[in-house]
């Protein structure tokens, strides 16, 4: 069933794992998209659109998987208007306790001449799609891509013709983000006034970032009636993103006053998650990003500094804490024990078991001994670290680089496989110098398409996270590692990246796994 929101609720559908997962080179593995997931649905996201299951094998088994290990979210599916796509998405969900179809159209004058339909054709496909996904379930959605440019006339009609076929949801995308907030709403009431039938079904909105109005076009949608709001974590997604959960979620939580409309969202598991999906998509979140950025709560100025001292709420809308950032970011040290670091792992949420934090304390001692400080961040980057099961085929053994204004060199050891090898290298720089070094001990034919260094916290003894992004004949893998040594995390992500891609390789030999059809963004 469709969960049917009070007057008062909004139901948050997180697109993340499919609008966010489809942006270029923001690829997850299967196992970060059941993690992800899994946080989700205990944050408390009424609808998990997990992906697009005729996409290929690999979108079919993690939307499978997700389902199958759903706990109260809705798990929702994504097709196009076929029943081949349809019948597909449901055959991946359909063992979630609640499960959702999502089938699409573009409906305005661009889209339909993609297939080239008539008005009057394009309405029959639709009433037959929405048809056929509601025989499957009763809990269908359906969505007229590029709304917002679709003449209103046939975006009523069609909208209706929908309902009548039997969706509960009608989702309202600005696939290109070119709405402004007053026509968002303003688009929302003509259907609410126009369309029978309003209270048998939810209007939702589906915004995107493109002229930086994402979040305010989905609450205007929402001050006129859309009871969905489709976002995703930090705002990932196509071009300039989606709208982010965390934005909407946090300002009508903190200014409900004006905007008296509740989610059933803990915001406490809020960091937690815009950390996770930065590490998984390789997309860092820029420092003054609202909400989940690093200065988002950061007073540095005196005359703040001081306000805040006397009373937080001078100069504080919100509180850290009401989107689990920890306050208390201070500090073990050297001489910190297993259960200092036992218990600042279990404040940060991580539950480990004796072996992980064997492994963690191992990495956290040798930490320490080089760096005075270690913050939560530090802590956080070593997890992800010990928390991945990618078999390490390749492994660095030992790096010496010579840098300065004399060249670049690398020397280096790896073992492939249990075989060790070795090889000197030049470059332009020690980065490249030391890439080099990777490709002549383990030739491959992958394309480095992204190469990020991130400072964890300050100062010069500060741990380096280096994202590496590798493309090899489409199949796309994100390597990460954190360091004291810069040089050091760049070689240990890029060799993390190529262990991905050899899972990958195993997994699905000559690339079944990739994505066969080249799909335009829903909304
Ligand atoms: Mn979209």
């Amino acid at each position: 069933m469709t969960p049917t929101p009070k007057q008062d609720h909004v139901l948050i559908f997180d697109t993340t794992l499919r609008d966010g997962e489809q942006s270029p080179g923001a690829t997850m593995s299967h196992e970060e998209k059941l993690e992800i997931a899994a946080m989700l649905d205990e944050m408390g996201v009424d609808v998990i659109e997990a992906g697009f299951p005729i996409a290929s094998e690999g979108d079919f088994n993690a939307v499978s998987e997700i389902a199958k290990n759903a706990k109260t979210s809705v798990i929702c599916g994504l097709s196009r208007a076929n029943a081949t796509d349809i019948d597909r998405a449901w055959e991946a969900i359909k063992h979630a306790p609640r499960a959702r179809i999502h089938t699409f159209i573009g409906t305005s004058p661009l889209h339909r001449a993609i297939p080239n339909l008539t008005m009057d054709e394009m309405a029959e496909r639709i009433h037959e799609t929405v048809t056929h996904a509601r025989n499957l379930t009763d809990d269908v959605q359906w969505s007229p891509m590029d709304s917002t440019r679709t003449e209103h006339d046939y975006l009523c009609r069609v909208v209706e013709i929908a309902i009548k076929a039997g969706a509960s949801t009608i989702n309202i995308p600005d696939t290109v983000g070119y709405t402004a907030p007053r026509e968002s709403a303003d688009l929302i009431r003509m259907l609410i006034e126009k369309v029978p039938g309003v209270d048998e079904f939810i209007f939702a909105t589906h915004c995107h970032n493109d002229l930086g109005m994402a979040t305010a076009n989905s609450l205007a949608a929402v001050e006129a009636g859309a009871r969905q709001i489709e976002c995703t974590i930090n705002g990932l997604g196509e071009r300039a993103g989606n709208t982010a959960l965390e934005e909407v979620v946090m300002a009508l939580k903190v200014r409900n006053d004006i905007m008296p409309y509740q989610t059933r969202i803990d915001t406490s598991k809020i960091m937690g998650l815009s950390r996770r999906v930065a590490t998984v998509s390789g997309f860092a979140v820029q420092y003054n990003k609202a909400i989940v950025g690093k200065n988002a709560f950061l007073h540095e100025s005196g005359i703040h500094q001081d306000g805040v001292l006397k009373n937080v709420e001078t100069f504080e809308i919100m509180k850290p804490a009401d989107i689990g950032l920890n306050e208390d970011n201070i500090v073990l040290g050297k001489h910190s024990g297993r259960a200092a670091l036992k218990s600042k792992l279990g404040a940060l949420g991580f539950e480990l078991g004796q072996n992980q934090l064997n492994d963690i304390f191992v990495r956290f001692k040798d930490l320490a001994d080089r760096k005075k400080e270690v913050y939560d961040d530090d802590l956080l980057a070593l997890v992800r670290v010990a928390e991945d099961t990618t078999p390490d085929r390749l492994e660095l053994k030992s790096l010496k680089v010579i840098c300065g204004t004399d060249g670049q060199s690398a020397e280096m050891t790896v073992t492939v496989d249990g075989t060790e090898k070795s090889a000197t290298t030049t470059g332009d720089g020690p980065v490249d110098a030391s890439f080099n070094a990777v490709k002549e001990v383990f030739p491959h034919a992958a394309k480095l398409e992204l190469y990020q260094v991130h400072a964890v916290t300050q100062g010069t003894d500060a741990q380096a996270t280096v994202s590496v992004r590798l493309n090899e004949d489409g199949r796309i893998v994100t390597g990460s590692s954190a360091d004291t040594d810069t040089v050091v995390a760049s070689v240990r992500a890029y060799i993390h990246a190529i262990n991905r891609l050899l899972v990958r390789r195993d997994k699905v030999g000559s690339g079944a796994d990739e994505r066969e059809i080249n799909y335009k963004d829903v909304g």
